[in-house]
């Protein structure tokens, strides 16, 4: 999952990216809302967090701008705690969710997660099965055969990537594109070292490779 925030109060938009980086979630941060805007726009968003107050564009003409032009990634805005800003305003533009400054960090995690589940196929059960793998992507774990893997975030989330897609081919640009953030300028072969150390966790059989296309995750 790769997220995107757009906060021009840098020590809050990198703390929070910090955080949900170690959650395993893949997490770009600009700080003004043009730059927001025009990524945003790319489409390879899973999710925004979106600040109010920002130089540029304010967060409800971004927000406004992206429903506009037929983009309906969730949206999580921060408006600050003087009452400034009215949240109806914020909904009216498209925002799915709001959080009043100042919030705990814990509760923006859970704000993202539950947004991220609510969009997951429609209210579907956050637990994928396949085969005997058991991916419970909200509680971040998995089983084989009833027995937990430990696996790490980066390592969870290139899973996660091949599971909500059981059985169709995932391309590598596509998984380094929602697992990893567009800082990352490294070797596009990560995907495969990532691959390679689940097929040891979890059975050889559950990854293939489809020469040229990408891994498909089957029910073996
Ligand atoms: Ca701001």
């Amino acid at each position: 999952m790769r997220l995107l925030i757009v906060e021009d109060e840098k020590r809050l938009a990198l703390s929070l990216a910090k955080g949900l980086r170690a959650e395993g979630f893949a997490v770009d941060v600009v700080h003004d809302g043009n730059e927001g805007l025009r990524l945003a726009a790319e489409g390879v968003h899973d999710l925004v967090v979106l600040d109010i107050m920002l130089p540029g564009l304010n967060g409800y003409r971004v927000c406004a701008a992206l429903r506009a032009a037929g983009h309906d990634v969730p949206i999580l805005m921060l408006t600050a705690k003087d009452g400034e800003y009215d949240e109806a305003e914020g909904l009216d533009t498209g925002a799915d969710d709001y959080l009043t400054k100042p919030f705990s960090y814990v509760v923006l995690v859970a704000r993202v997660k539950a947004l991220l589940r609510r969009r997951g196929s429609a209210g579907a059960s956050p637990v994928l099965r396949v085969g005997r793998l058991v991916v419970d992507t909200a509680a971040r774990r998995v089983c084989r055969d009833e027995t937990e893997v430990t696996l790490t975030a980066k390592e969870f989330a290139v899973l996660e990537q091949l599971a909500t897609r059981a059985g169709q081919v995932v391309g590598k640009p596509e998984i380094l594109e929602h697992v990893w953030d567009f800082a990352y300028d490294g070797d596009p072969n990560i995907v495969e070292v990532y691959v390679s150390t689940l097929r040891r966790k979890l059975g050889t059989d559950t990854i293939q490779t489809v020469r040229g296309a990408g891994y498909r995750l089957v029910a073996s």
